[in-house]
């Protein structure tokens, strides 16, 4: 059984991704059950500590291309590069975080080595396959498994007969958690000019323009969240006053920031950001099952709703029935004479 590869991105801190480590995570779990061995490929400039951002997370090699042109991203030279180790190394499975970069990777590289890739998968697990025409059993295969046809059903994905097998993954859907602190793997550092050829750098960085990222959910250890229900931008306030007196972060429904109450970054979702909370205060949110999908591994929810029979109550710990309006108030000054 071959290793498995996930792709490490560099963040502009010049650490490894979030992403990347949680990939680490469930791909150590799958090199596990294989028994195989669990590779990185990291690429950068003089990068510090990546073998101690790394092993913990159970990465038994690293394979380092470090140049100064490799300082930022590429899509020509990460591509090659890319490319080439999984040429050499014969991974069985390759994962990219399902990030702008990974999305713009991912595809050009499964498209080139004629292989299958799977995007926004949210699970994925090994097993076996059947093929239901010719009775051939495939042993230990990935299964990528995401929503498909709106939410609707949830699809396990497989590539039986090409390898590697590939798929992408948003941030947050799998948890980043430490494997052993103590596990060490081996360095391999490779040499840039054996990946990379000249015309990959055929466009030049003139200038570059960052944005800091405003809000912060994903890290946030209690959301306070709001749907359509809250009905309009000037109610969502109370989200925010709340969010500010328990020290959360406010999050939305697609719903609510199509209608605009809120800002894209914060749709919690399918299509928006995965989270995982201490506690999650749903508001004005139905439940829909692409809404669930970005918020149901919260520690605790509780619904405020309306409407008795709302989806999200079958999820939620803790329900209020009616009008937000009402209730909020209410918590911010309870909360607020509490912490007095
Ligand atoms: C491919 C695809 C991807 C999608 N991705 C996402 C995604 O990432 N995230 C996401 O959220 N959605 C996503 N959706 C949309 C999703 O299907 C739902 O339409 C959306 O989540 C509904 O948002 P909502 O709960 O705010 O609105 P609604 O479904 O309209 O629910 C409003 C709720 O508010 C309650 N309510 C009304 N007034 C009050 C009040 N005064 N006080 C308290 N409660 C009240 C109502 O009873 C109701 O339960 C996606 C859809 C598709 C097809």
């Amino acid at each position: 059984m071959n290793n498995i590869l996930v792709f490490c991105e560099i963040t502009e801190e010049q650490q490894i991704a979030e992403v990347s480590l949680e990939l680490c995570s469930k791909a150590r779990k799958l090199a596990d059950k294989l028994g195989s061995r669990l590779d990185a490929i990291v690429i950068g400039n003089d990068l510090k500590n990546i073998e101690e951002q790394l092993y913990p997370y159970g990465v038994d090699s690293i394979f380092y291309v470090n140049d100064p042109r490799l300082s930022f991203y590429q899509t020509l030279p990460y591509f090659s590069t890319i490319t080439k180790l999984i040429q050499e190394e014969t991974p069985d499975i390759v994962l990219f975080g399902a990030t702008a970069v990974g999305r713009d990777l991912g595809p050009r590289i499964a498209s080139y080595l004629r292989c299958g890739l799977t995007a926004d998968c949210t699970s994925l697990e090994i097993g076996n396959h059947t093929d239901v025409k010719t009775g051939r059993v495939y042993e230990n295969i990935l299964y990528q498994i995401r929503p498909a046809f709106g939410g609707n059903i949830i699809a396990t994905i497989v590539s039986p007969e090409t390898r590697p097998q590939m798929a992408t993954v948003r941030e947050g859907v799998m948890k980043k958690e430490i494997y052993n602190n103590n596990h060490k793997g081996e360095l391999h550092n490779l040499k840039a000019e054996n990946y990379i050829s000249d015309s990959d750098f055929c466009i030049e960085i003139i200038s570059r323009q960052i944005e800091a990222q405003k809000v912060n959910i994903k890290g946030a250890p209690i959301i306070v969240a709001g749907g359509y229900g809250m009905g309009s931008k000037e109610n969502f306030a109370l989200l925010h006053e709340l969010a500010d007196v328990i020290g959360g972060e406010v999050g939305a429904t697609r719903a609510a920031v199509d209608a605009g109450f809120a800002e894209n970054e914060r749709q919690i979702g399918q299509t928006g950001i995965t989270v995982r909370p201490k506690l999650y205060i749903a508001c004005g949110i139905s439940g829909a099952v692409q809404h669930r999908a970005g918020m149901d591994q919260s520690s605790m929810i509780i619904s405020i709703n309306t409407d008795p029979n709302a989806p999200i109550n079958s999820i939620a710990d803790y329900t209020i029935i009616g009008d937000a309006m009402d209730i909020l108030p209410k918590m911010i000054k309870s909360y607020k004479s509490n912490m007095l």
